[in-house]
């Protein structure tokens, strides 16, 4: 059988329906629970019966209806990531302040370690980013010659562009960091690479010798001060970033936080092998990859965080509450190094399910196609718990009546209130 990428989410689901099981048997690492029911609801994403829904009705005229099902919100949902990108990228906005520097540098695992990461993803990930600020801040602080604190935006990836299994941490660092002693903000105008590397490699070494304490690690920990003699890859943005948070954050969530696979790159599929494509970074080519559908599966699995892990984290001064009190001290320093720095920074809202809709096919789901005014809420469902909220048992038990009263006294509402109710024929809906 051969797809049209257009049919690419379909085909997505049908090669789990088709060999999650089988994958399973041959990986037990992922007969788990947790993997069963991230399966299971992502292959029910955006089914209304089988995941639940929202449904609107019109309550001016009674028949304009709109049903949403509901998001599994999964980390392998690629119908979700898109929802998932969007709010990270409001969520990173609203942590860069205005005036303030911020660089954005890479650190990477090399390929010598990335196995004892995956078998030890549990217990490593969390100690990987926490060292990769640990790292920055000594960086900075020797570059000074005394201690200094940056602020980090800590980001962390496990796939490269392909799929592969390539834990790397994103950070957005400050251009500088915070003197205790000094009560001042230190700017440092470079990060100088080597010493950055070598540190790199020092700080993730010996966290990693701390963490997974086996003969083979010491080995491998070992093996990697030989055959690394510049240190670990890292990678440092050139220039500095100023006046384009906005487009900073959304940069970052492109490759940061987006599935390894994006929806439309999976162009075969025939039952064993299924093939795909990515943009690599390297040869900035678009390439072209054809695996057995076990590896396939493994490569879109592998990537899933241990439940409740938070992949993005802040360290420093961008972690405290002291960070809005410094900031005007940071801002004032960075002025005198460089003028003004300017550029407002825009806050990214969340967009609503509404927005979204409304963005991508330019229609407002929630107007009555009839009468245009506003659709009401009518009726939440969920799969486990059943009706939560149903609002035409909601006038039955006199909802609006009550309201109108509770709202007499103030006079607000009351008009607003009687047309709603007053408008809606009841019997008429038959909804029940
Ligand atoms: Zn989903
Ligand atoms: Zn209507």
């Amino acid at each position: 059988m051969i797809v049209a990428p257009s049919q690419d989410w379909n085909v997505f689901q049908q090669i789990f329906v088709e060999h999650w099981d089988g994958f399973k048997h041959v990986y037990p690492r992922y007969n788990t629970p947790d993997y069963d029911g991230l399966v299971d609801k992502m292959l029910g994403c955006g089914n209304p019966e089988k995941i639940g829904y929202r449904a609107y009705r019109c309550l001016h005229c009674g028949q304009g209806t709109h049903r949403v099902a509901m998001s599994c919100k999964s980390s392998l949902c690629l119908r979700c990531a898109k929802v998932y990108v969007d709010n990270w990228v409001s969520q990173v906005s609203r942590m860069l302040h205005e005036g303030v520097i911020y660089r954005h540098i890479v650190l990477t695992v090399p390929a010598l370690l990335r196995q004892t990461f995956y078998q030890q993803a549990q217990d490593v990930l969390s100690p990987f980013m926490r060292c990769g600020a640990r790292c920055l801040d000594d960086v900075f602080s020797h570059v000074r010659g005394k201690p200094l604190t940056g602020g980090y935006i800590m980001v962390i990836q496990t796939h490269g562009r392909n799929g592969q299994y390539n834990p790397h941490l994103h950070c957005i660092a400050t251009s500088g960091g915070w003197d205790q002693e000094a009560q001042q903000w230190v700017h440092l105008d470079y990060v100088p690479y080597p010493l950055l590397r070598k540190k790199w490699q020092w700080h993730l070494l010996t966290m990693l010798r701390q963490t997974v304490k086996t003969k083979e690690t010491q080995r491998l920990v070992d093996a990697c001060y030989r055959r690394y003699r510049e240190g670990f890859v890292t990678n440092v943005q050139k220039g500095d970033v100023p006046s384009r948070y906005q487009s900073l954050a959304t940069y970052l969530a492109k490759y940061v936080v987006s599935p390894p696979i994006s929806l439309r790159r999976i162009e075969r599929y025939d039952g064993h092998r299924v093939t795909y494509h990515y943009r690599s970074h390297k040869s900035e080519h678009v390439e072209r990859e054809t695996v057995a559908v076990y590896t396939f599966l493994g490569r879109m699995i592998q990537h899933v965080f241990p439940k409740g892990f938070q992949r993005i984290r802040y360290y420093g001064v961008q972690a405290t509450k002291t960070f809005a009190t410094i900031k005007r001290v940071i801002q004032a320093a960075l002025a005198k190094v460089q003028g003004i720095v300017k550029g407002a920074i825009k806050i990214i809202a969340p967009l609503t399910y509404r927005q979204r809709y409304q963005q991508s096919t330019g229609r407002d789901p929630l107007r009555c196609p009839h009468c245009q005014r506003e659709m009401g809420l009518w009726r939440i469902w969920h799969p486990t718990y059943g009706v939560i909220y149903d609002e035409l048992e909601a006038m039955r038990r006199g909802k609006y009546a009550s309201q109108e009263t509770r709202a007499a006294p103030d006079g607000g509402d009351r008009r607003a209130l009687r047309a709603a109710s007053g408008g809606v024929p009841l019997s008429l809906f038959g909804l029940r």
